[in-house]
């Protein structure tokens, strides 16, 4: 047995959106009274995805479980005024629910079609437009190659991400959960459990349970400590601001056919793109912006599409990682592997932000009553991983 500084019932590696979720979730359980404590290396959260986020919320994806997430997400984030006071101080994170729209030529109409069953079915509040549907209520696209677009009336929009988190975290501090700056290099495997972590610092920490939310890279190399190796890579996506000298009216988060991105940002516009040949991958040590993808791919993409685009003035951009998970482009949440008291929520593959509250709710409820009660989170979990059985999300962005 190796000698511990300290000991707490669960240790949360990385506190971030998800692990301050987890932490705020775990502490307001009244199946709960243990004490948590949330190793974050970074307090300033630079490099973290949650401060990187372009922080929008979707209804519009193919998996049932991708929906009902994310219908507990937008109610959590329009109540978030009243689940995260502190002492009457409420958080606020500016939720705009301006809508998604995807568009579709012939070639997507089926899909787009299918999905927007799926989301029906599940009580997403998404119309589905034709072309001239389109023209009549964006008249500033250009709709001559559409043939149809799936629209989020209600329940998709944008918000102020790092608020999310800082509220959760704020909430999670008041509830007893204690942060400190260290990393967690490594973790103590006895048998079919992890009893200890060993912090960068020296500090040796026993716990009940582990958590590994150590987002795009942090998560990868902290599955291996645990012997349970994870398809999770980062993969970096750079953001670009630019004003439009136009006012275009009711602009939502657009999903061109090009795969391009747009929403409204303040006075102006943020956009980005999935790269052609996404299939390398970095150690999320790349925060450089990949200025040409603005020039060669999004603005020309965008000036075809929207006529007003043909002048814009380009403004500041950055570069986070996606947490990718390549085996479905899923988040993988739930018991690591075959370890009883460890569980893992990474790979969220571009909507993790959206995802954290019923994330956090979930992976509580495992933690403190053995199982999922309020959303059957099970989908997401490792098995699928360890069996190589994909779940796939078609509406990936
Ligand atoms: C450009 C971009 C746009 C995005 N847009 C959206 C969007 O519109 N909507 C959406 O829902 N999602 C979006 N996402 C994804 C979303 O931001 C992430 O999925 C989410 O923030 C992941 O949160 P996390 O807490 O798991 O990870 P992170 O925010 O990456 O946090 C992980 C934390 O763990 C810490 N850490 C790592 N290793 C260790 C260790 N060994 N010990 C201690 N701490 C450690 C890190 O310092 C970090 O603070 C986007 C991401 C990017 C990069």
């Amino acid at each position: 047995m190796m000698a511990m500084d300290a000991a707490f019932d669960v240790v949360i590696a990385g506190g971030a959106v998800m692990g301050s979720s987890l932490a705020f979730h775990l502490l307001s359980d009244p199946g709960f009274s243990g004490r948590v404590l949330v190793v974050e290396r970074d307090r300033s959260y630079q490099h973290a995805a949650s401060a990187l986020s372009a922080s929008s919320i979707r209804q519009q994806f193919s998996q049932p479980v991708n929906i009902r997430i994310s219908l507990y997400g937008i109610d959590f984030l329009r109540t978030i005024g009243e689940r995260l006071a502190i002492d009457g101080e409420a958080p606020d994170i500016g939720l705009k629910e301006g809508g998604y729209l995807y568009l579709a030529t012939a070639a997507g109409a089926t899909i787009l079609e299918a999905n927007h069953q799926i989301q029906q079915r599940e009580g997403a509040d998404i119309s589905l437009l034709d072309a001239f549907a389109l023209k009549e209520r964006f008249p500033w696209l250009t709709s001559d190659d559409l043939v149809a677009g799936s629209f989020g009336e209600t329940g998709e929009g944008w918000f102020d991400g790092y608020g999310l988190m800082q509220a959760f975290a704020r909430k999670a501090r008041s509830l007893g959960a204690v942060y400190i700056e260290d990393e967690v290099a490594d973790v103590r495997r006895e048998g079919a459990r992890i009893t200890g972590v060993q912090l960068k610092s020296g500090r040796r920490v026993a716990c009940g349970s582990f958590v590994n939310t150590a987002g795009a890279w942090g998560a990868r190399v902290l599955a291996e400590h645990c012997g349970v190796p994870i398809p999770v890579y980062a993969k970096k996506r750079s953001v670009f601001s630019f004003r439009a000298q136009e006012k275009l009216r009711r602009f939502p988060l657009l999903i061109d056919t090009s795969g391009i991105w747009c929403r409204p940002e303040g006075e102006g516009f943020i956009a980005g793109c999935t790269l052609p040949d996404d299939s390398a991958t970095d150690q999320g040590r790349d925060f450089d912006v990949n200025w040409p993808e603005f020039e060669d791919i999004i603005w020309p993409a965008l000036a075809a599409r929207i006529p007003a685009f043909e002048t814009i003035r380009p403004g500041r951009a950055w570069a986070g990682h996606y947490d990718m998970n390549l085996l479905d482009h899923n988040a993988i949440v739930g018991r690591m592997g075959d370890l009883e008291n460890a569980y893992l929520a990474a790979g969220f593959s571009g909507h993790g932000l959206q995802q954290a509250p019923a994330v956090g709710r979930g992976l509580a409820e495992l933690i403190a009553g053995g199982r999922y009660q309020s959303l059957d989170l099970s989908d997401l979990g490792f098995e699928r991983i360890a069996s190589g059985r994909p779940l796939l999300e078609k509406n990936v962005i």
